[in-house]
């Protein structure tokens, strides 16, 4: 059975963009942060996107104001979660904060609903061992921008059922996503892998061996990546890099992982990338 009613929880960087997408599947969405500037902003980052699709032909005039008319936005997740069929959070990368929040969930949304994740890099099995329904917890991990982004990485934790694993799979193609399943280690595949690359380009330049610009332009010509891995930070947030390589360092107990005190420094200083203008870029 189809998936028709969804919260998503946080409306920052990823939250919107999983607002954006599910409305535009036809989705009803609730989006719900403490913050009501935050989801204001949200609503316009949102028809930003949407105008920018109608640009490229990839939407009809008109389709944005019925996309947008199916996002309710609000502050109370208890209430927002009362009728929906699947959760998504996407609040900050802190463990405790999401032990939190899934212990609300767990009491407020229908017994029936899935409870996902979108958390970069922290235990779906911890997660959901906080809840009286671990079956139903799954991860849901969107990448960054969202409306752009073909993956969803789709973390099984060790009590997911496979009606859950299945529902989450077959609403991440209905968003027009490819999901990919894998099994609940830290970083899953994604951050396993890109992570270690984004620290290593940061002690480059922290030990001087090359500029930001030139680090980046070594990665994006000579490995033919979209992207330099400096550029990929400042776009995650560095805050959130930092997170995913303590999580990453803390429970596989592997100094490869000890985040570079360059980036500590950075986040220390605020600069966390572009949504604050500035990290190894600067940003207007
Ligand atoms: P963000 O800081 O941009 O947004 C988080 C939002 O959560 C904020 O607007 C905040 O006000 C809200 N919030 C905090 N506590 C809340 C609460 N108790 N109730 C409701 N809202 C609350 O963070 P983000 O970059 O969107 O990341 C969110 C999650 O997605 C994290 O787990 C992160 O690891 C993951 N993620 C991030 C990226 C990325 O590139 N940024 C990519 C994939 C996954």
């Amino acid at each position: 059975m189809s998936i028709e009613r969804i919260a998503v929880i946080g409306g920052g960087t990823m939250g919107n963009g999983i607002a954006h997408v599910a409305a535009q599947a036809g989705k009803e969405v609730r989006l719900l942060d403490l913050s009501r500037d935050v989801l204001d902003g949200a609503m316009v980052t949102i028809r930003k996107n949407l105008d920018r699709q109608v640009k490229k032909g990839l939407l009809e005039e008109g389709e944005p104001e019925a996309i947008l008319s199916r996002i309710e936005i609000g502050s109370d997740v208890a209430a927002g979660v009362a009728d929906v069929g699947l959760v998504v959070e996407a609040v900050p990368e802190k463990a405790e904060l999401k032990y939190g929040i899934f212990a609300t969930l767990d009491q407020a949304a229908p017994a029936d609903a899935v409870l996902a994740s979108n958390t970069s890099s922290i235990s779906i099995t911890e997660i959901a061992a906080r809840t009286r329904r671990p079956e139903k917890v799954i991860g849901m991990h969107f990448m960054n921008p969202v409306p752009v982004m073909q993956l969803v990485e789709v973390i099984r934790g060790l009590a997911t059922d496979d009606a859950t694993m299945d529902a989450t799979v077959a609403l991440a193609r209905e968003l027009g996503k490819t999901p990919v399943e894998v099994n609940d280690f830290p970083g899953f595949v994604s951050n396993r892998v890109l992570m270690p690359m984004i620290n290593e380009a940061v002690t480059a330049l922290m030990e001087g061996v090359a500029e930001p610009e030139a680090i980046d332009t070594v990665m994006k010509l000579g490995m033919n990546h979209p992207m330099g891995p400096l550029a990929l930070a400042d776009l995650i947030g560095l805050d959130t890099c930092l997170n995913i390589l303590e999580v990453l360092h803390r429970e596989l107990g592997d100094d490869r992982y000890r985040p570079s005190p360059l980036l500590r420094k950075y986040v220390a200083a605020g600069w966390l990338g572009r949504k604050s203008g500035r990290g190894f870029h600067s940003y207007d």
